[in-house]
C-alpha cells in the first residue's frame, strides 16, 4: 500500500484524488486543503452555475483553445477530453446540458452539484480530506518520497505527491526550491477599460460579430463584443485578453484597439453607403442604422464621423462615408487598465511546461511528484476549458499516482 498525499482541494485536487482512490482502493489518499471548505472555485464558477467543460468532442480543435499549453494537451486530451468528463459525471448521477455556445453546466444551473458530487465521489472512495491544513513546505526524502509539513503542525510522508494548488505563490516557490522553473504568472481573461464619449451611456449594448485588434500587433479576436459601465467585455476581449495576456500585461495594460463592431470589410461598407446614397438619398441617416447595429450606438457613430443625425444619405459627401465607415470597421478606442470578468478569470504561468511528462502529469524534474490544473503553465479561453485542463490533468495523474497510467 502506498500513500498518495495530494495538496490543493480544488476541481484538480479531488479530480485526482478520486481517480487514484478508485483506481486502486488499497492505497491510502489524502487531500490536503488549506481552505476551512474545499472547492471554492468551483461553487463561484461560471456565475454560480459552474461551466464544467466545452462540447468540443475533437481533442485537435478543442487544443488550440489554450493560449498556454496547446501542444502539450493533445495527447492527454486524446485519453480524457470533454466527452469523457461528461460521461464521468453523467455516471455518478450528474446531468449536464449543453448550452447554444457549447458551454456544458449542470441541468440544475448550480455549481453546488459538481462540488457536492466532487466530495460524495471522494468520500466513497475513502479519499480522507484534511480542511484547514495548509502545506507549509514539502521536500524529498532519502527513500524518494516526500515529506509534507501543514501549516497545523501535522507532518505527512507520501510515496507519490500531487500539487494542485492552482495560483499559489507560496507554492510555487516552495516548487522552485524542489527544483522547478516557474513562468512568472499573470492575469488572464479580463475585460478592458474605456472611457470615451463614444460608448458612454450604452452599457448592455452588444454586437454579435466584432473583431478586435490590438494596435501595432498582431494580437486579433473576434465574437460577440459588449459594452459595460466600465469600457468593453464579451468574448471577443476575453479571447484577446487571454491570447495577450502577456503582451499586454508588458504594456500595463494601456494601449490603443481597433473595434470593427461588424466585423465586415471597410472597403465593402463604404461601397454599400455609397448604394445608399444613390438609392436611399432622402433617408434620414440618425433613423436607419445598418448592419443591425443597435440605434443608440449607430447614432453615436454617425454623431463621431461629424455627421448630422438629421442628415439624409443623399446629403453625404464621400469623405463623410468614410468617416462613417471608419468608425463602424476600425474605431480606435484608448484601453486605460482592466477589470475583472466574474464569471471566469485565471491565472497565466506557474510550472514550466517543459518540466513536465504529459503521459502522466509527473515531474521530469524530480521522482515522484505530479501536478493538473492551474498551478500549470496551461491556460484556456473563457467557456469551460480551465476545467477541462483540470479534470484531464487530475484524470491522469492520478491513474498514474495508482499505478495504472492510461495508455
Ligand atoms: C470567478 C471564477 C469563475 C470561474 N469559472 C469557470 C468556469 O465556469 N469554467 C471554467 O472552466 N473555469 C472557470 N474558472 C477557472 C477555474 O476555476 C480554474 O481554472 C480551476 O479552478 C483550476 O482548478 P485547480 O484545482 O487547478 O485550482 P483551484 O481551483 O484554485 O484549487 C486550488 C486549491 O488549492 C488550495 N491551496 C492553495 N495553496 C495551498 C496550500 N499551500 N496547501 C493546501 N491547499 C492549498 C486552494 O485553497 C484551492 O482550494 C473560474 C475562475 C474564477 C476565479
Amino acid at each position: 500500500m502506498s500513500t498518495i498525499v495530494v495538496i490543493g482541494g480544488g476541481a484538480a485536487g479531488f479530480f485526482a484524488a478520486i481517480a487514484s482512490a478508485e483506481a486502486n482502493p488499497e492505497h491510502k489518499v489524502i487531500l490536503l486543503e488549506k481552505g476551512k471548505e474545499v472547492l471554492g472555485k468551483v461553487l463561484i464558477s461560471g456565475g454560480g452555475r459552474c461551466n464544467v467543460t466545452h462540447a468540443c468532442f475533437d481533442p485537435q480543435e478543442l487544443a488550440t483553445y489554450y493560449p498556454r499549453g496547446s501542444k502539450e494537451l493533445l495527447g492527454p486530451l486524446h485519453k480524457f477530453q470533454p466527452g469523457d468528463t461528461m460521461e464521468w459525471f453523467a455516471d455518478r448521477g450528474v446531468e449536464l446540458k449543453i448550452e447554444g455556445d457549447n458551454r456544458v453546466f449542470p441541468i440544475t444551473d448550480s455549481s453546488s452539484t459538481i462540488a457536492d458530487c466532487l466530495i460524495e465521489m471522494a468520500e466513497s472512495a475513502n479519499v480522507d480530506i484534511k480542511k484547514s491544513s495548509g502545506v507549509k513546505s514539502f521536500s524529498q526524502t532519502e527513500e524518494g518520497g516526500w515529506k509534507v509539513s501543514t501549516t497545523s503542525g501535522d507532518t505527512l510522508i507520501a510515496d507519490k505527491l500531487m500539487v494542485a494548488t492552482g495560483s499559489s505563490k507560496g507554492v510555487w516557490e516552495q516548487l522552485k526550491k524542489a527544483g522547478h522553473r516557474i513562468i512568472p504568472p499573470v492575469p488572464s481573461l479580463f475585460t478592458f477599460n474605456i472611457k470615451d464619449e463614444r460608448i458612454k451611456g450604452l452599457s448592455g449594448i452588444s454586437l454579435p460579430n466584432a473583431t478586435i485588434q490590438i494596435a501595432s500587433s498582431d494580437l486579433e479576436a473576434s465574437g460577440p463584443l459588449l459594452i459595460t459601465h466600465w469600457g468593453m467585455s464579451g468574448p471577443a476581449v476575453l479571447r484577446l485578453s487571454a491570447w495577450g495576456a502577456y503582451e499586454l500585461n508588458d504594456r500595463f495594460y494601456r494601449f490603443p484597439i481597433l473595434v470593427n463592431w461588424i466585423g465586415r470589410d471597410e472597403d465593402v461598407v463604404v461601397s454599400d453607403f455609397m448604394q445608399e446614397k444613390k438609392f436611399s438619398g432622402k433617408k434620414r441617416i440618425g433613423n436607419h442604422a445598418q448592419y443591425e447595429v443597435p440605434l443608440r450606438l449607430w447614432k453615436s457613430m454617425v454623431a463621431a464621423a461629424g455627421i448630422s443625425n438629421t442628415s439624409t444619405w443623399g446629403d453625404l459627401n464621400l469623405k463623410q462615408i468614410k468617416a462613417l465607415a471608419s468608425e463602424l470597421c476600425s474605431a480606435v478606442f484608448q484601453v486605460s487598465g482592466k477589470s475583472t470578468f466574474k464569471e471566469e478569470f485565471v491565472t497565466a504561468g506557474g510550472v514550466d511546461l517543459k518540466e513536465v511528462n504529459f503521459k502522466t502529469f509527473s515531474s521530469k524534474v524530480t521522482p515522484n511528484l505530479y501536478f493538473a490544473g492551474e498551478v500549470l503553465n496551461i491556460d484556456g479561453i473563457t467557456g469551460g476549458f480551465n476545467f477541462q485542463a483540470a479534470w484531464t490533468g487530475g484524470f491522469l495523474a492520478g491513474n498514474a499516482m495508482a499505478g495504472y497510467p492510461l495508455d
